[in-house]
């Protein structure tokens, strides 16, 4: 489907995200998920003005809207969230997929700090950003008008159940050799966590899946317990 030109708007970049995810997978389907993620939301010229920023310092929280810019412009009417097992189908609208008209994203995010050395650079943690992911504008979070805990979350009423993760000795010997291992571990724990398989593949399965966070490829593999519960261990680091 396309809409008619006379109503466009043309939008640009006030920023790029630096992002410990260098691919789509493995990434959170929302943010908060992996609280250890970090990233660093470069601004450019001329939006690049410490004066910008004045007074962001005092919220803890930021919405950022941006662009799913590794996502097809191709969208339709209907999605399959992998909330639903990948086959039930809901309206683009009704979903937070990628593929959708205009293909704009909106994330809260948690300010760390604002580095203003050299340009401006807000430290995030806990996003859901792919790296070089470009931010159409930046707003604090106010939460006395923006949480909603008794909100109705239809299809995803509460955040996705975890799997449990383990840690193999090479593994830990890898880690025990980073100045981030604890934040590393951390990060790839909650990744982990949230099983990133596609949808259809449930259960243990002989395959080793490889993940690249930071600078390193994780390499895990999906086993069963006794009781034919998953569990995902990272077998590489
Ligand atoms: N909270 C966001 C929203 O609704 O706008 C994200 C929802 S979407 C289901 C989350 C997924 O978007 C992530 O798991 C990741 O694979 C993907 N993603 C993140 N940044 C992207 C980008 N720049 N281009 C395309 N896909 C991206």
């Amino acid at each position: 489907p396309s809409a008619s030109n006379a109503d466009a708007f043309a939008l640009t970049p006030i920023g790029r995200i630096e992002s410990d995810y260098p691919d789509k997978f493995g990434i959170p389907r929302q943010p908060g998920l992996a609280p250890a993620a970090r990233a660093r939301l470069v601004l450019l010229p001329p939006y690049d003005d410490p004066l910008s920023v004045r007074g962001l310092e005092a919220f803890s929280h930021l919405w950022l809207t941006f662009v799913f810019h590794h996502s097809p412009e191709r969208w339709s009417p209907l999605v399959r969230p992998p909330r639903l097992g990948g086959n039930a189908k809901v309206g683009v609208f009704a979903s937070r997929s990628t593929h959708r008209p205009n293909r704009l994203g909106l994330s809260l995010v948690e300010l760390k700090g604002i580095d203003t050395d050299n340009g401006v650079a807000l430290e995030l943690s806990g996003h859901d950003l792919l790296d070089g992911t470009p931010i159409l504008d930046i707003k604090p979070y106010l939460p006395w008008a923006e949480a909603q805990p008794d909100a109705r979350a239809g299809f995803a009423p509460a955040a996705p159940p975890q799997c449990p993760v383990a840690f193999c000795a090479a593994a830990e010997e890898t880690l025990s050799q980073r100045e981030d291992a604890a934040s590393l571990r951390a990060l790839i724990g909650q990744v982990l966590a949230q099983d990133p398989r596609p949808a259809y593949r449930k259960g243990a399965e002989s395959r080793i899946y490889g993940v690249r966070l930071r600078d390193v490829d994780v390499r895990f593999r999906a086993l069963a317990n006794a009781a034919g519960e998953t569990r995902l261990e990272v077998v590489e680091i």
